[in-house]
């Protein structure tokens, strides 16, 4: 009986075209023989039924298997949403995921010129993602717009959300910088002040605006409160392993979330019940971090991102790291003259 899944994350290929500074997958990027994409494809599906696929990468757009790996997740019944970075132009592609039905997100972090290509690592392609927002909702296609918290787009998150506001994208997944084994980390993270202000200032923006906002990434609830911020939906890191944002690389190595670098097995060897049912996977809900002992909150917080603690500490037994990284490292660069 094959297994059934709400959501399974599929990075169809390592390779991109930027260099951005918060990705949490910026170890296991590079190029890929992503060719092998469509047999993994094939083989998840015969091993699983799937409500909603989400192709991420990499950079999904440089795949030359994205339209055929979409059409076997479509044949077999899923919704499909893209992760994209939208910075490469290609009006037919575009135009074609449209006809498939298939839901963008969109990383825009910011509509600043210059914080936009610090943090992609990448000069020049803001004008291509304003272009292709454009082109998408012109042709009827829906965006959802992920934006990232981090100490560069702080100053510039009002003008951001009031582009998307203007655009009709009232619908947006805002994640704080989840901290990850990249070296920029320390000098992204903002502290918990400045955290709590980016929260404010989009729980504000929310309610003024009647904005949808959905924030994924779970923050300690030591840090971040949910209940201070009404019009932000704060998601939680479930227990039941089968709702975690299970992720399978174009190779088949399958995580138990994408921000988790370590693999469970792989589908072309191991049964998804092995894989999600194993020592370690049980041990994201036994193991409590020593500094949650006897905190009343730890039912909902579960002391944050384990993946980032796997991350950063090299453990997921330890709390999330952002806890203990209040103060961040000296900017590279002077974002007062980014204006
Ligand atoms: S576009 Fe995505 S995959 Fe590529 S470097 Fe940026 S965050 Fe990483
Ligand atoms: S469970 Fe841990 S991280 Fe969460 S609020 Fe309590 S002490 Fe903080
Ligand atoms: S491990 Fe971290 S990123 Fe993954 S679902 Fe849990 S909180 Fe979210």
């Amino acid at each position: 009986m094959k297994s059934q899944f709400f959501n399974i994350n599929f990075e169809i290929t390592h390779s991109c075209n930027l260099k951005c500074k918060y990705c949490y997958n910026s170890t296991i990027l590079g190029n890929s023989d992503s060719s092998r994409s469509i047999n993994t494809i094939k083989k998840l599906y015969s091993k699983a039924k799937i409500k909603q696929l989400t192709i991420s990468g990499g950079e999904p757009l440089l795949s030359d298997l994205l339209i055929e790996c979409i059409l076997h997740a479509k044949i077999n019944g899923s919704k499909v949403a893209v992760i994209t970075n939208a910075t490469i132009n290609n009006d037919n592609k575009y135009k074609e995921l449209i006809n498939f039905g298939v839901d963008f997100q969109i990383t825009l972090n910011s509509i600043n010129q210059k914080v936009y290509d610090f943090l992609s690592g990448k000069e020049g392609y803001l004008k291509n993602v304003l272009k292709n927002i454009k082109l998408i909702l012109a042709n009827n296609g829906r965006i959802i717009p992920t934006v990232i918290l981090t100490k560069y787009n702080l100053s510039t998150i009002q003008d951001t959300f009031l582009f998307l506001k203007e655009n009709n994208l009232n619908t947006i997944i805002v994640n704080r910088y989840n901290l990850s084994n990249n070296p920029h980390y320390k000098e992204l993270t903002l502290n918990h002040n400045e955290l709590r202000k980016g929260y404010n200032i989009i729980d504000n923006l929310a309610a003024k605006y009647g904005l949808i906002i959905t924030s994924n990434v779970c923050t300690p609830h030591c840090i971040i409160n949910p209940s201070d911020y009404s019009n932000i939906h704060f998601g939680l890191c479930p227990d039941d392993s089968k709702m975690k944002p299970l992720t399978v690389d174009y190779k088949g190595n399958f995580r138990l979330c994408n921000h988790s670098m370590i693999n469970l097995g792989n589908i072309y060897n191991d049964s998804f019940e092995d894989m999600l049912y194993s020592d370690y996977s049980l041990s994201w809900i036994s193991s409590i971090p020593d500094y949650c002992n006897d905190c009343e909150k730890y039912d909902k917080c579960k002391g944050g991102c384990k993946a980032a603690a796997e991350q950063i500490e090299g453990t997921k037994d330890k709390v999330d790291p952002i806890v203990k990284l209040n103060e961040t490292q000296p900017l590279t660069c002077n974002i007062k003259n980014w204006g």
